[in-house]
């Protein structure tokens, strides 16, 4: 049995927080939340609450220096959840965690995003007491956010194939052997979400139920596995960093990861319109539009691809960077995604 977070599922679990929680506290959230649970989680054991406004790591030191308690609640998406991890983590104290929306597999992975002077690093080791995923806090966030989080999981798809080709090829590091246990396990959770597109359409129960127990797998895999990314990502997020570096701007995680799944099952010719007609089921806004870049910025991104990989020196082997990127290919995956080619 893997190592996953405790999680419950349920309603009205932040009414029941101060009474549960270790004393004193603290709560780490963002301000436009708080109004909606500062009466349910203000007690006399509340010591500070602290508004997210930096992930870099000197000044998430600095915080965790001052906050004086026994017991760290995070509230919120990625960010809270996040600097909760890092502040209990530094000061080695008991951490509960509450997402308020699906949109990364953040509250059930082990390090923290943070930033070091502008660079994202994934430090820190920090199992919450739990994870409480109340029904009716996450409909509250926007359903394209909580549809969006199907992105890390739908990688799989594309990261499977990458990981079987660079084994084919001689390619694959020999750290990272092809291993038909992980992919079996990781398929399974990939199905689980895929079988259920229409509740994670509709955000229902099911569906949030279905998607979060997913990305719990997939939050703690990446400590299950050894830190091998193989089993759970590949060449679409190659795609999504190398964007990022062009572009310098903040993404939807899994909105732009769900594109690069797209953009590479077609390069892979791994039956992309499987995979598309999933994404349409289960109504992921992944156009460039929905994003708010343009057609153009995509293609850079794809064709800065081997060049970021170079750069970067850490990534694995994947179809980003053994097949080339040409103008027939970004011509006919731009209609294609777009709908033109029909
Ligand atoms: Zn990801």
């Amino acid at each position: 049995m893997r190592q996953l977070f405790n999680t419950v599922y349920g309603r009205n679990l932040v009414a029941e927080v101060p009474a549960v929680v270790f004393r004193p506290y603290v709560v780490i959230t963002m301000k436009d939340l708080w109004p909606r649970f500062e009466e349910a989680l203000t007690s006399p054991y509340l010591v500070e609450v602290h508004f997210v406004d930096s992930l870099e790591i000197t000044d998430l030191d600095a915080l965790a220096d001052r906050l004086k308690a026994d017991a760290v609640v995070g509230l919120g998406g990625g960010m809270a959840i996040d600097v909760a991890k890092y502040i209990a983590w530094r000061r080695n104290v008991p951490l509960f965690q509450i997402p308020t929306s699906m949109s990364v597999n953040a509250p059930f992975a082990h390090r923290a995003a943070v930033r070091d002077e502008g660079v994202l690093r994934y430090v820190g080791w920090k199992v919450p007491e739990v994870v409480w995923v109340d029904y009716d806090v996450i409909k509250s966030a926007p359903e394209f956010m909580n549809r969006s989080s199907v992105g890390d999981i739908v990688c799989y798809y594309t990261g499977h194939w990458d990981w079987k080709m660079a084994t084919e090829a001689g390619k694959c590091e020999p750290k990272w052997p092809y291993d038909q246990a992980w992919v079996d396990e990781a398929r399974g959770v990939l199905d689980s979400v895929l079988n259920a597109a229409e509740d994670i359409r509709a955000v229902n129960d099911e569906g949030i139920h279905t998607l979060m127990e997913a990305l719990r797998w997939g939050g703690a895999a990446f400590s299950n596995t050894g830190w091998n990314p193989r089993p759970i990502e590949g060449s679409e997020h190659t795609f999504f960093y190398s964007l990022e570096y062009l572009t310098r701007r903040p993404y939807l995680h899994g909105q732009i990861v769900s594109l690069g799944v797209l953009l590479m099952s077609y390069l892979q010719d791994n039956d992309p319109e499987f995979i598309k007609g999933k994404l349409d089921a289960m109504g992921v806004a992944y156009q460039p539009e929905d994003m708010g870049i343009t057609w153009e910025d995509v293609r850079e991104g794809l064709k800065y691809m081997p060049t970021y990989w170079e750069q970067a020196g850490n990534l694995w082997y994947t179809v980003a960077v053994d097949r080339p990127i040409t103008d027939e290919y970004l011509d006919a995956v731009q209609a294609w995604v777009s709908g033109d080619a029909r």
